[in-house]
């Protein structure tokens, strides 16, 4: 929407908004938000209103702390969760310096900078994400549990399906949202869920999954479920993953599509997967950025191990999807989603504009079962294996310049930093599988 100051002063007025939410990132990709009453929201939309960041986690020892919230107007929307007569609204917001420059550390402006670098060469990112997530039940205390009772399966209807209520619940709240839902389904592990929404330009899908999510988590919640993100709660079944399909357009135009190609695709689609093959290890850090996302890449469970690109296989790396035409895209079947959105689609925009600024053909494509092939087949063909663990995707992030570049040094710091710690703090812990193994053998 391209709201006007006077237009959010209306529109609060006549649906009888009582409280503004002024929404933000954290550079761990968790919403924050500051709510103010009507009364505030001149003052807000002065861009007045400030916070201390540095209470925020990773951002402790900031010099300068105070910051102001920026809304941008075109974020405004209604909770239709929350009471309707002194409703609730969000403005999504950029952090800005008390001087009034922006602040380098806050994701959104990380994407935005990003998208200004594509708009000089005139390129535009499109992103479409799919969500996986799971509905588990909650304890007696309505603590979040792991455990579920239904056996669906992929696309399953109900009664097998227990999911189903909450979500339709969680799709006709989206689209109360202006979300385009484009389908939704049950997913192939037990309580496994996805919803996929309409790809839009990269700023607005990077908000749009902040919204996704909470939405997704609340109306869960609604329904005594608990909605988890969580890349693999659960071993010997599927992960969850939130595939990213990419295209690049200039005027309008899709400019991966290409009628005479084998695979569909332009010079410009062939480059932009060989920037993201060159950067993948070091964008895996910011993709996947928990100990638990590596859970998630291990074979059998359709989720990507080595690094490989294919129109016709369904489990590689970068997928080619069979859309042709403006549909041209590429899917990228790593991401999960406890990724920040914002610098998952900053990192990864950036690494396909250097494949196309530097002409950088992708290794050929593998059409067979990569996960299935024999080591000698995989290092005949050089096919790499993407990061095992949060350590080596950290080990590639910090030998990756253009990588660093693009979060900007300071907060790339920030973010190795608090992996470092967290994987320390893993390392630390001896894990029901040790004693099991261990105990009663040694
Ligand atoms: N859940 C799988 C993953 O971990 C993907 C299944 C699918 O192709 O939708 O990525
Ligand atoms: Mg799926
Ligand atoms: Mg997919």
């Amino acid at each position: 929407h391209n709201y006007t100051r006077e237009d959010i002063l209306r529109l609060v007025e006549e649906e009888d908004v009582a409280f503004i939410r002024l929404q933000f990132t954290d550079i761990f990709g968790a919403m924050k938000n500051m709510a103010v009453t009507v009364s505030q929201l001149e003052k807000a939309l002065d861009n007045r209103c400030m916070f201390d960041v540095s209470s925020l986690e990773g951002l402790s020892g900031e010099e300068d702390s105070d910051m102001y919230l920026y809304p941008d107007l075109s974020t405004f929307e209604i909770f239709p969760w929350r009471p309707q007569q002194g409703k609730v609204a969000r403005l999504i917001c950029d952090v800005y310096r008390t001087d009034g420059t922006p602040y380098e550390v806050d994701p959104r402006y990380v994407l935005k900078r990003a998208i200004a670098h594509a708009a000089e060469l005139g390129y535009t990112l499109n992103a479409g994400p799919e969500c996986e997530f799971f509905l588990f039940h909650t304890d007696d205390d309505g603590l979040p549990t792991t455990l579920t009772h239904e056996r669906g399966g992929y696309f399953d209807v109900g009664p097998v399906d227990f999911g189903e209520n909450a979500r339709r619940d969680m799709v006709l709240t989206l689209e109360d949202m202006g979300f385009e839902i484009t389908s939704s389904h049950h997913e192939i592990a037990p309580a496994q869920h996805e919803i996929d929404f309409r790809y839009d330009e990269a700023l607005v899908t990077a908000d749009n999954l902040m919204t996704f999510k909470m939405v997704v988590k609340t109306i869960a919640k609604r329904h005594g479920l608990h909605a988890t993100f969580m890349p693999k709660p659960k071993i010997e079944t599927y992960g969850s993953g939130m595939h990213i399909n990419l295209s690049l357009s200039r005027d309008g135009v899709n400019t991966f599509q290409s009628e005479n190609d084998p695979n569909g695709l332009s010079k410009e689609g062939y480059y932009f997967i060989g920037g993201l093959m060159k950067h993948m290890k070091a964008i895996t850090c910011i993709t996947n950025p928990t100990v638990n996302s590596y859970k998630r890449f291990v074979p059998g469970y359709e989720a990507p191990v080595y690094m490989g690109w294919s129109s016709k296989t369904r489990g590689p790396l970068i997928r080619v999807p069979s859309g042709r035409g403006e549909n041209t895209r590429i899917e990228l079947r790593s991401p999960d989603a406890t990724a920040n959105p914002y610098l998952a689609l900053a990192v990864l925009l950036m690494a396909g504009l250097d494949g196309i600024e530097n002409q950088i053909m992708p290794p050929d494509c593998i059409d067979e079962n990569i996960q299935k092939m024999s080591p000698e087949r995989r290092a005949e063909l050089g096919v790499q294996e993407l990061p095992r663990s949060i350590k080596e995707a950290i080990e590639e992030l910090e030998k990756d310049e253009l990588i660093l570049e693009v979060l900007g040094q300071d907060l790339a710091h920030k973010i190795i930093k608090a992996q470092k710690k967290e994987y320390k703090a893993y390392c630390m812990q001896v894990t029901d599988w040790e004693i099991e193994n261990y105990l009663y053998k040694m």
